[in-house]
């Protein structure tokens, strides 16, 4: 199974990391819709869409707004003028249709907010306990931290799984940890270096050192660092340390494709 980095980022988009969005195409799953969802017309496989929101903030929510404009820019195909105005309407009207068949799913908690901030298109789901996926598959959500709205997902299929977790503090023992065990792939937000700890810890993000250590903890097989900070505070210095508590971790980057 195939994931796609359509966004990388965190808190605004940058010129190298547009921010989260994360795409199954085969499934047509979306994790998040930050700058980065509009990317996902180049992916696009299936008739439908489900997005998972983990919490409102604009960085995992403002690519809403691109949902259209990337349908219609799928429905041309790469047509250039001239075209014929009736072709192009048809085109418009298709592209608002295609909204119907995407599903946005969030705690009922922020439902309202979102349904007002974007289109009134698409079909708002108030996320359940456990949601059936496409090929036989599951997802889970759980509270990240207890005083904290953000949720983390587990999607599971058979022989598959990978855990997403964002704008969290990683720490031992986190509650979460038994809600990520052993999955293929953990994405898992850092955001700024071991020297910012303090920071992190305050703006409620995490740093290479802890993620490791959470991965180690939960046994996960494989560990993707992401919510890239736009300041450009680097974490590379920090990966040597990082790999000595969990070898298998890697700095995720838009475009990447992961098979897991
Ligand atoms: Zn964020």
């Amino acid at each position: 199974m195939k994931l796609i980095m359509l966004g990388s980022g965190g808190f605004i988009p940058t010129e190298e990391a547009q921010t989260a969005c994360y795409m199954i195409p085969e499934h047509g799953i979306l994790l998040d819709a930050g700058s980065g969802l509009f990317r996902f017309s180049e992916y696009l496989q299936t008739e439908s869409l489900d997005v998972y929101i983990t919490h409102s903030h604009a960085d995992h929510t403002s690519g809403l707004f691109y949902l259209f404009g990337g349908f219609f820019k799928h429905l041309m195909g790469g047509a250039v003028p001239p075209i014929e105005l009736e072709r192009f309407q048809e085109t418009m009207r298709a592209a608002n249709q295609s909204l119907s068949a995407v599903r946005i799913h969030a705690d009922e908690s922020i439902l309202p907010k979102l349904k007002d901030s974007y289109y009134p298109g698409m079909v708002w789901c108030a996320l359940q306990a456990r949601e059936e996926l496409p090929g036989g598959g599951r997802l889970t959500h759980f509270l990240c931290h207890p005083a904290h709205p953000e949720i983390g997902f587990r999607l599971e299929w058979p022989g598959h799984s990978l855990a997403y977790i964002t704008d969290t503090v990683a720490m031992p023992a986190a509650a979460y940890i038994e809600h990520i065990r052993g999955v293929d792939l953990l994405l898992h937000d850092c955001n700024g270096p071991d020297s910012s700890a303090d920071i992190m810890a305050m703006v409620n993000h995490s740093h290479p050192t802890s993620v490791a250590q959470v991965a180690a903890d939960a046994d996960v097989k494989r560990l993707m660092l992401i919510h890239k900070n736009p300041l450009n505070w680097e974490i590379t210095e920090d990966l040597p340390a990082a790999r000595q508590i969990f070898p298998y971790l890697e700095i995720g980057y838009d475009g990447m494709e992961v098979e897991f």
